[in-house]
């Protein structure tokens, strides 16, 4: 459920995640733990950032690493969409973002996750919009105000860093970079485990052979997500078929999905 601009701990876990583990480990040390164990930080007084962005293809995870950095840290967090904030009325996106920020600071500790941030901080160029520079400018601001920010996190999210304007990716504002890459074999196994941890699979499914599978090559994590989808629909189908066509209307076989499911969904 993505609803803009609502506020909670969302209840996704690092164990939901797969394949990005050295990620997890650095957003563990930027931000959860520094929720968790801020005495460590401030004792050493140091000067680290506060604002991420994760860029790369869509579907590998982007907004799913966001909400467990913030179920980890038991922060708010708030989704805001780019397209959506800067769609408002003329005049009305600056006061969102400024009302945005403002009830950032009334939960914290919380992170502000910007998804399509290429969007809502689009590279400033000289046909001048004059909307769009006026709500990057309030933008700006408001990311500046590092006392007023104490506890706030952003992470802001794109499949096209170089279209957002380079002002936002300074040191103090989302000055970290972080890549999520397509998985490769390896990463297509991880998540495939994590997709399928808490559904009825039988053994004889071998997820590392669908994992190198050449038909998975290439696939992001959502494309196998959807791919999981679909084999236990198929599973799901079968069992139907073959309960209704049984007089005794008993559920006698468990559902389980099957090696030969995944094999029609990937057909
Ligand atoms: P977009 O750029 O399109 O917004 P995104 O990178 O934010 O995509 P997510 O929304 O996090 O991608 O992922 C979409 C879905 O794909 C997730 O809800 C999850 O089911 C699955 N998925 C993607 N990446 C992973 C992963 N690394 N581990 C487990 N599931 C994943």
């Amino acid at each position: 459920t993505k609803r803009e601009g609502f506020s909670a701990i969302p209840n996704v876990k690092w164990e939901d995640v797969g394949a990005l583990g050295s990620l997890q480990k650095c957003l563990e040390f930027f931000i959860s733990r520094r929720i968790k164990h801020p005495e460590d930080y401030e004792m050493l007084g140091l000067d680290m950032d506060t604002g991420f962005l994760l860029y790369g293809p869509p579907g590998c995870g982007k907004t799913l690493v966001a909400k467990a950095v913030a179920n980890d840290a038991q922060a708010n967090f708030i989704y805001v969409k780019g397209p959506e904030l800067l769609n408002k009325y003329v005049g009305e996106s600056e006061h969102s973002v400024r009302a945005l920020f403002a009830r950032a600071r009334s939960c914290s500790p919380c992170i502000i996750f910007f998804d399509e941030l290429d969007a809502l901080a689009p590279r400033r160029g000289t046909d001048g919009n004059a909307v769009a520079e006026r709500v990057l400018n309030q933008l700006l601001s408001e990311m500046d105000g590092s006392d007023k920010r104490k506890g706030i996190f952003l992470i802001g999210a794109t499949n096209r860093p170089d279209m957002i304007d380079p002002a936002v990716l300074r040191p103090g504002r989302l000055g970290k970079l972080l890549y999520i890459p397509l998985p490769d074999g390896e990463g297509r196994l991880s998540i495939l485990k994590t997709l399928t941890a808490r559904k009825p699979i039988s053994s004889d499914v071998d997820l590392l052979s669908i994992a190198v599978n050449k038909l998975c090559e290439g696939l992001s994590g959502a494309d196998l997500a959807a791919l999981v989808n679909e084999a236990c629909i198929v599973g799901l189908q079968e069992k139907c078929l073959t309960s209704t066509s049984s007089s005794t209307g008993e559920e006698l076989q468990p559902l389980l999905i099957h090696s030969r499911h995944f094999d029609m969904a990937l057909s």
